[in-house]
């Protein structure tokens, strides 16, 4: 009899399940937020995952986080002010502090021990959330959003999926609060889940953020741990459009999937996804 083999199921949907062999835990714990588990895995390196649903991962983090940042901060031809909601692993900020004209990037996640475990357990993940350009509050991003007025150029909503305490991220309240948090040429991104199982869901966020901004975009990109591997990302922008961006521009932003050519692709959106969010 060999040794008992130990794998982790994300349940994706009812229906569906993702299932991954794990080498090690080295955290299981309740927080005041949610539950809270840091593994290692053979397939993706050390793993994040929250309420049973999987965060991050050392090997395919990249793309994910890159996604969130890059496009808007190149559509925004000044993000001196940078906001993230959510994002406690770390990543975001990261690829934020790529670009020399952030002054200010704060990350509001309402989790502390998703920030302490991410310290320790994903270094590669968290490395510049004590870099001195970086506040970070652990607050909840809903109620910081609708205390700040007319603060930032750039605000990234990298929230866990639409169910429990980020349910309300992903309203037309929310999505209108940040309108308000904006200055007046700001834009926001958000993970905005799957086309497969998420149709519903992207077709009203596209209608709440329309009803907000006057320039709505979605991009996509391939994250191997996410449901369906296809995840979405809905922009709402007051004045930058990221089609109109002269991607012979973008610097080099030291990066493993975003490029000038991915920018203008990844708003390329295959016919069933732009049917979802056809006005
Ligand atoms: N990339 C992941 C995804 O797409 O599902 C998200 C990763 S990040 C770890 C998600 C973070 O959102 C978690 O750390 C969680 O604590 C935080 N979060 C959830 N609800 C929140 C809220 N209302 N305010 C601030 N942070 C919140």
């Amino acid at each position: 009899m060999g040794i008992a083999e130990l794998w982790f199921t994300e349940k994706q949907t009812p229906d569906l399940a993702i299932s991954t062999k794990i080498k090690r835990i080295y955290v299981q714990e309740k927080t005041e937020i949610q539950e809270l588990a840091m593994v290692e895995t053979e397939a993706f390196g050390n793993m994040l995952i929250l309420d049973g649903i999987i965060m991050t991962t050392e090997r395919d983090e990249f793309v994910y986080h890159e996604m969130m940042a890059h496009p808007a901060l190149v559509t925004h031809p000044n993000p001196e002010q940078v906001l993230v909601v959510g994002g406690g692993d770390g990543g975001v900020i990261r690829e934020i502090l790529k670009h020399p004209k952030v002054k200010k990037a704060t990350l509001v996640d309402i989790d502390g021990k998703v920030i302490e475990y991410s310290k320790k357990y994903l270094p590669t993940i968290a490395c510049k959330l004590d870099d001195p350009r970086v506040e970070v509050l652990v607050k909840d991003g809903f109620l910081h959003i609708h205390e700040s007025k007319n603060l930032y150029d750039v605000i990234l909503a990298d929230t866990t999926d639409p169910i429990g305490q980020a349910a309300r991220l992903f309203t037309r309240g929310f999505y209108h609060g940040i309108y308000e948090a904006l200055r007046e040429d700001g834009l926001f991104v958000a993970q905005t889940e799957d086309p497969w199982f998420n149709a519903e869901l992207i077709a009203r966020i596209h209608r709440d953020v329309k009803d907000a901004f006057p320039i709505v975009r979605h991009f996509w990109a391939n994250v191997p741990t996410y449901p369906t591997g296809m995840w979405t990302f809905t922009m709402g922008s007051k004045k930058y459009d990221p089609l109109e961006v002269d991607i012979s521009k973008i610097p080099d932003l030291d990066t493993k999937y975003y490029t000038p050519q991915i920018h203008q692709a990844a708003f390329v959106l295959p016919k069933f996804v732009a049917d979802i969010v056809k006005d």
